[in-house]
Formats: structure tokens, C-alpha cells, sequence
């Protein structure tokens, strides 16, 4: 069972598909079809249309994620995410007392690459922070430059410069995984590979490093997904 919408248009000589963006299944029917070849036609589109909208729920928009889960890790804490008006661009008000972030947009042109921009900008100082608190805790050297950026499918990565680059989407993971990403690349500072010392390495600093290299691979797929789409 598919929900779908049918449409005539004076304009279309055959019968097509597309999704809508409520992830509903639009049927253009040229004006003389009827509705019983439409009904063919859907069935005959199962597979695809099946196909289409399972990736499509999983695409949800950073703003409907955030606000199912309206927390950011800040600072190694929780910190829960309200939402408010402003007719500028998106931008983030942080209340260090009460941990609480004001995300502020404007509903009626808000558009999820400048929800993202917003967020990117906002996490800079924090995940920064965090590193640099880790290597304080840990007793690492901390690395020569930490850039924050918009990776599509890598959390972080360090390069033979002794560069750290992180994903600001650390910021939607929980602590634990948010702390194990730039944990992970500050082992490779020493180990840039995932030998055995690598991970001697990094279970020395945080024992539960196997757990969570897992827990990311599957609680991650979602969230690094996030904002990328121009929605
Ligand atoms: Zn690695």
C-alpha cells in the first residue's frame, strides 16, 4: 500500500510517476486516461516506488531530526536545542548556565543548507575545545591544526602533517561517540593506520574503543547523512 495522488494534466501523453515532497507517490495522468490504466501503472511501478520511498524516509532534514532530538554534545555535555524566530539568516544562541541552545530561523525561507551553514559555524569552537580538553586528559600532544569542515562520509580524518579534520555533525552524536571520533584521529597522530598498535593505542585511551568504533557504524549512518541533501 502506497499513498499516492493522481493528477491530470492536459499536457502529459502517458501515464508517469514522481514523489512528492511529502513522500507521496504523484500520478500525472494525460486527460483521457483512465483511472483503471492508472492503477496498472502503479503496479506495475511496485518495486521502484517501494525502493523510492524507503530511501526517501530515510532522508529526513536536519530541522525534523533536531527537532525529534533536540540535543547537541557541547563541551562533552548534553545540551538540549529550542527553537525561536529571527528573519536573518539561521543562527544559534548558546546559554552556557542552563546548557541550552537557541537555534533561530525563519520558517517561512528556511532551507537546510542554511540550517546547516548555521550549525557548521556554531560547532567550530566547541568540537575545537573538545579536542583540545581530550589531549589536556589524556596527556596527548595535541595536534598542529584542527579544521572543522562538511565532510559527506568521514567523521574525521588526520593527515601526515599532523592535521586534524572533523566532521561538525560531532556535535548531533552523543558524548560517548562524539568523544571517541576525535579520540580515534588523535591516535592516529601517532599510528596512521588501524594496526594492532593503533588500537592498543586508542583502547588506552578509552577501553571501550571496539564497542563504539560499532555503536558509530550504525548509530552514525543517519546523522552523517544529515544536511546534505539542498532541500
Ligand atoms: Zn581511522
Amino acid at each position: 500500500m502506497v499513498p499516492y495522488v493522481i493528477r491530470r494534466s492536459g499536457r502529459s501523453r502517458r501515464i508517469s510517476v514522481t514523489l512528492d515532497c511529502q513522500n507521496r507517490a504523484l500520478l500525472t495522468l494525460p486527460k483521457r486516461a483512465t483511472l483503471k490504466a492508472a492503477n496498472e501503472f502503479l503496479g506495475e511501478c511496485g518495486d521502484w516506488l517501494v525502493d523510492q520511498l524507503a530511501k526517501g524516509a530515510k532522508t529526513r532534514s536536519l530541522l525534523e531530526y533536531l527537532r525529534d532530538k533536540p540535543f547537541l554534545t557541547l563541551n562533552g555535555k548534553k545540551n538540549f536545542v529550542s527553537f525561536a524566530f529571527t528573519n536573518r539568516c539561521p543562527y544559534c544562541e548558546y546559554n552556557i548556565k542552563t546548557s541550552k541552545v537557541l537555534l533561530r530561523y525563519d520558517p517561512h525561507t528556511v532551507n537546510e543548507l542554511r540550517i546547516r551553514e548555521a550549525l557548521k559555524k556554531f560547532s567550530k569552537p566547541f568540537i575545537t575545545q573538545r579536542l583540545q580538553t581530550l589531549c589536556e586528559l589524556k596527556s596527548i600532544d595535541p595536534p598542529q591544526r584542527v579544521t572543522v569542515r562538511d565532510q559527506s562520509s568521514r567523521w574525521g580524518s588526520c593527515s601526515v602533517s599532523k592535521g586534524i579534520s572533523l566532521n561538525w555533525r560531532l556535535i548531533l552524536l552523543p558524548i560517548q561517540l562524539h568523544d571517541y571520533v576525535i579520540l580515534h584521529e588523535l591516535a592516529h597522530l601517532k599510528e596512521m593506520n588501524h594496526s594492532n598498535s593503533f588500537w592498543g593505542l586508542l583502547l588506552s585511551y578509552d577501553r571501550r574503543s571496539h564497542k563504539l568504533d560499532q555503536k558509530l557504524d550504525e548509530a552514525g549512518r543517519e546523522i552523517i547523512s544529515l544536511g546534505q541533501s539542498a532541500a
